[in-house]
C-alpha cells in the first residue's frame, strides 16, 4: 500500500492517513484514486485562484458562471472522495472556505464544520457573486 502521494509534477505532495485507511477498509485502489482527486482539487482550486487574483479580472460578474462550475466541480470531487472513504456524501463536512481567494469568515465555519450552516462573505470574490 503507497500511501504518499505525487502531484501532477511527480512530487510527493500529499499523505493519506494510513491508520484511518485501514480502518476505512481501503485498497490501494481506493489510495490511487483518492491521488486522483487530490491532484484534481489542486488543479481547480489553481484555476480558481488565478482567476480571483488577476487584476484585471475584478469584476467579478464576468465570471460568475465560471466560478460557479468551477466550485460545482470542486464539490463534486469532495463527493467523490467521501465515497472512496465510505463516508456518505455530505457537504456539512466539506471545507469550502480554505479555497485559495474564499474570503468567507474561516474561523465561524470552522466553527460550523459539520453543521449545513456556513457564513458567507459578499466581499469574497469566491462565493460573494451568489452560490
Ligand atoms: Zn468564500
Amino acid at each position: 500500500m503507497e500511501y504518499k502521494v505525487k502531484d501532477k509534477n511527480g512530487k510527493v505532495r500529499w499523505e493519506i492517513n494510513e491508520e484511518l485507511a485501514k480502518e476505512r477498509g481501503l485498497k490501494q485502489t481506493d489510495l490511487f484514486d483518492l491521488g486522483e482527486c487530490y491532484r484534481t482539487k489542486e488543479s481547480i482550486e489553481q484555476t480558481i485562484k488565478s482567476i480571483v487574483s488577476f487584476p484585471s479580472r475584478n469584476d467579478r460578474t464576468r465570471f460568475n458562471s465560471i466560478i460557479q462550475k468551477l466550485l460545482e466541480a470542486w464539490r463534486e470531487n469532495e463527493f467523490v472522495m467521501q465515497e472512496i472513504w465510505k463516508f456518505g456524501r455530505n457537504k456539512d463536512f466539506h471545507r469550502e472556505y480554505t479555497i485559495p481567494g474564499c474570503k468567507c469568515p474561516k474561523l465561524d465555519n470552522e466553527d460550523l464544520y459539520g453543521t449545513s450552516n456556513r457564513m458567507y462573505s459578499g466581499a469574497c470574490p469566491v462565493h460573494g457573486g451568489g452560490l
